[in-house]
């Protein structure tokens, strides 16, 4: 299908050697429908579920558009949070990396003011963050967006449901009329269609259809006779299948954080993930989740966007969610990556409506399962496979994953298959470790020296 191509499009030549050495060598669905009309300088809404390729269906587009000459901001992608704007920086500057002299910066909450001044004296000329922060720049005269040519809202479904709205016609304000504005969403709610008519021109809107994959992923769906009755469902579920890293979805904040809470009173290992979380104990459960240090993370919706997992093996609905195709977006993202996972609804009378939407949109019957044995229940949990084991010293400490990983393997130390996956933050360092040799592990780390220095080590308990 020579149109799924890259070299199909009108993109200059170090784009497209690069994006071969980089092994994107067809265009996703979505970026094969969004890159002619962006690339026309058309403004566009682009829909597509999480994973879909949105990032660089925009990123190319903009990159297409740069002029590296030109000192000035000429490109702006607005993102809901700093982890995802931390995320599209990264593929950017993938995308760009064959491109001299590009510069690509990320303003972003959370950081210190000063160096973000200093870089922008020394000019960018894509500029990635979040609202609230390009807003306090604009506001204080240290950005300026007089001559940007792209305007980019990523996540745009997020955004609005994060109340950003404001924030976002304030920053708009100071942008020219004449622009291109992009926006990309995983979800089409009516919000946005709104927004879409108060910031856009004429914008072309490209969907790709969702219900394709999900309609084949295996679904399960038990009806239960009243609410009382959901813990202990979700706990039979869990103790049946267990799953190595489960998501479990619930529609309010509160309600993830009284889920994870009964959870980890029976004896299981989860963590509530919503939006009342500052970024610190954002990233913290993150990381945790994805070394498989913890095995079940409870969200809403908004809160698990982003969210870079590549194999669940489990997600739950706790409630069924209120919308048709927030659910099938939830349920799409079990067994990524080819890997097999499970997809469960619990849902009680009072809900039975939605399934009924449900059964019409995926064009499917959906027939009731029995829960599994209540025996089950007097069986104690399982426990994750792997611990957590912060380390006080990060990026500014130059503490990288190879030093790590020599510290706890050099001499008389662990075997390397029993370390996980290392992350690293600017201040802090996280190793996951196999369970049994948590105590060797962390023996070899405070004795030894990293950079040559010894940093505080501790183990993160649920
Ligand atoms: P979305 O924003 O739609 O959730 P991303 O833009 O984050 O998705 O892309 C998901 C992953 O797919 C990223 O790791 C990206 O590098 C990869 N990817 C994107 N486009 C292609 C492509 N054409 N070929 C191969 N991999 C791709
Ligand atoms: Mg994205």
């Amino acid at each position: 299908m020579s149109h799924s191509c890259f070299s199909s499009l009108k993109l200059r030549t170090e784009l497209l050697e690069n994006l071969t050495s980089l092994n994107y060598l067809t265009m996703t669905p979505i970026q094969a429908k969004s890159l002619p009309p962006i690339l026309a300088g058309n403004d566009v809404i682009a829909q597509g579920k999480t994973g879909s390729g949105k990032t660089a269906a925009f990123g190319l587009g903009l990159l297409e558009k740069l002029a590296v000459k030109r000192f000035c901001v000429q490109s702006l992608v607005l993102c809901p949070t700093r982890e995802l704007a931390d995320q599209v920086a990264k593929e950017l500057r993938k995308l760009a990396r064959k491109t001299h002299n590009i510069k690509i910066l990320t303003l972003c909450g959370g950081m210190p003011f000063g160096p973000q001044i200093g870089s922008l004296e020394h000019g960018a000329h894509i500029v990635v963050g979040t609202p609230g922060r390009i807003e306090e720049h604009l506001r204080k005269g240290t950005l300026d967006l007089q001559r940007l040519t792209v305007f980019v809202l990523d996540e745009a479904d997020r955004m609005l449901d994060m109340g950003f709205q404001v924030t976002l016609d304030a920053i708009i304000a100071h942008m020219p009329r004449k622009r291109q504005t992009l926006l990309f969403s995983a979800t089409y709610p009516e919000q946005i269609q709104t927004i879409a008519k108060q910031i856009m021109i004429d914008p072309v809107i490209v969907q790709v259809a969702s219900t394709h994959d999900e309609a084949s992923i295996e679904q399960h769906f038990y009806k239960l006779s009243g609410d009382e009755q959901r813990m202990d469902a979700l706990r039979l579920l869990l103790l049946a299948h267990c799953p190595e890293s489960a998501l479990v979805f619930c529609n309010t904040r509160r309600e993830t954080q009284e889920v994870a809470d009964e959870l980890v009173r029976y004896g299981f290992s989860a963590l509530a993930l919503h939006g009342d979380l500052d970024q610190k104990a954002r990233d913290q459960i993150l990381v945790r989740f994805s070394n498989k240090s913890t095995s079940i993370l409870v969200a809403t919706d908004v809160a698990s966007r982003g969210l870079d997992i590549d194999a669940l093996d489990a997600v739950i609905n706790y409630h069924l969610s209120r919308d048709t195709e927030v659910h099938v977006h939830r349920i799409g993202r079990t067994g990524r990556a080819g890997s097999k996972g499970i997809a469960c609804t619990l849902y009680t009378d009072k809900e039975s409506y939605k399934v009924a939407m449900l059964e019409d949109y995926l064009k499917q019957d959906i027939s009731n399962e029995t829960l599994p044995s209540s025996n089950l229940l007097n069986k104690t949990p399982y426990q994750p496979a792997m611990v957590t084991l912060q380390i006080d010293g990060g990026k500014k400490q130059k503490v990288r994953p190879g030093d790590i990983l020599g510290a706890l393997t050099g001499k008389e130390g662990i075997a390397g298959k029993h370390v996980g996956k290392i992350s690293i933050d600017d201040n802090r360092a996280y190793v996951a470790v196999n369970r049994e040799v948590v105590k060797p592990a962390l023996k070899k780390l405070e004795e030894g020296k990293l950079k040559g220095r010894s940093f505080r080590v501790r183990q993160i308990c649920e």
